[in-house]
């Protein structure tokens, strides 16, 4: 016999929610999709109205369920939001010119404006560019550095209030887990924020993930019921191990509990930093303005490692050599060898 909908009891159930085990028809579970991301922008106040709001587009699933989902809300809610979409386009052949395919069919989909920056435009660099150079090691360090300040940069040329990113839950508990490994109790504390208000480390422009508590699966569910238009092709460069470790760690705990993810994202929230640990001290980047606690943002010090032929310079920690950087000083031979040699 066919299982009614737990929610309804008059339609036939299609699936089992894998956040609350919830046997749901099809309407049902868009419904309590929507909802449950509808309270996660009430609760944490995310957004005011009348504010422009950019959203981060990728052409994956997270991002265009998010870009989805936003447009309905603010229709029926009448959040009072002007929504466009934000892309960065990073310069990766056979993964991103497909995927920004996606983004642009999206746009008509949605009738959404659509902006694309590109590493190229911005860094005079293509992620091509730089993995020739670098390799495969460290390529998503460059990469991710880029992208926040890229999304940025996209943002202040669009005088766009906030950027929403289409993080979920799985990404949230992977980088709680990632940063109690690494001991990062700066990243620890702002990774399970829900929104940063600019200048917090995790960009200049105001951020939010309203999908924070969404599970990747109930995303992907939404996204195949819907029949929503998106890209599920993984990164040509995607060799990033640790992220990779991590995330098959959370998918073996939520197979035997699926609540882990939940757990750990509250884990992260209310971990708390003891007093007398140094927290890093924002300031401007001297050379582009870009918020940095060092003298030089990282993406300065990689772009110029890249330009000087030394790409290991943004690698590791070598403050000691920004003001001979900023001083467009020459490095010594010596220097320069231990760039050359450190391993990467
Ligand atoms: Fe960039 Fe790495 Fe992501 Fe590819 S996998 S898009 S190189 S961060
Ligand atoms: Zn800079």
């Amino acid at each position: 016999m066919p299982v009614r909908c737990s929610s309804c009891a008059r339609s036939r159930a299609v699936l089992k929610r894998p956040k609350t085990g919830h046997s749901l028809c099809r309407d049902c579970f868009f419904w309590a999709f929507e909802e449950e991301t509808h309270q996660t922008i009430v609760s944490g106040r995310l957004f005011n109205r009348g504010e422009t709001v950019a959203i981060g587009a990728s052409g994956g699933k997270d991002s265009t369920v998010l870009a989805y989902v936003m447009k309905v809300l603010n229709e029926r809610y009448d959040y009072g939001l002007n929504l466009l979409l934000l892309s960065v386009d990073e310069g990766i052949t056979g993964y991103r010119d497909d995927s920004l395919e996606t983004v642009k069919r999206n746009q008509q989909q949605y009738d959404l404006p659509l902006k694309i920056v590109s590493y190229e435009e911005l860094y005079g660099w293509t992620m091509d560019a730089i993995v020739k150079q670098v390799g495969l090691k460290n390529n998503c360090t460059f990469c991710g550095v880029f992208r926040r300040q890229a999304l940025d940069r996209g943002a202040i040329m669009l005088n766009v209030d906030k950027i929403c990113t289409g993080h979920n839950a799985d990404d949230v508990a992977e980088t709680v887990l990632m940063n109690v490994l690494r001991g990062d109790v700066a990243r620890l504390r702002r990774c399970t924020a829900i929104s940063t208000d600019g200048g917090g480390g995790d960009g200049a422009v105001p951020r939010c993930k309203p999908l924070k508590y969404a599970y990747e699966k109930e995303i992907v569910l939404y996204a195949y019921f819907k029949k929503l238009d998106y890209f599920s092709t993984e990164c040509v460069y995607s060799p990033n191990a640790y992220r990779g470790h991590a995330r098959a760690f959370l998918k073996d705990l939520e197979a035997i509990r699926p609540s882990s993810i939940m757990d750990v994202i509250h884990s992260g929230e209310n971990l708390s930093v003891k007093e007398g640990v140094k927290m890093p001290v924002q300031g401007t980047c001297s050379r582009c303005g870009y918020i940095s606690s060092q003298a030089l943002c990282k993406s300065c010090v990689l772009l110029e490692g890249l330009n000087r032929g030394l790409p290991k310079l943004g690698i590791g920690k070598h403050h000691r050599l920004h003001g001979k950087i900023l001083a467009q000083q020459p490095l010594t031979p010596a220097e320069e060898n231990k760039l050359k040699t450190l391993e990467f």
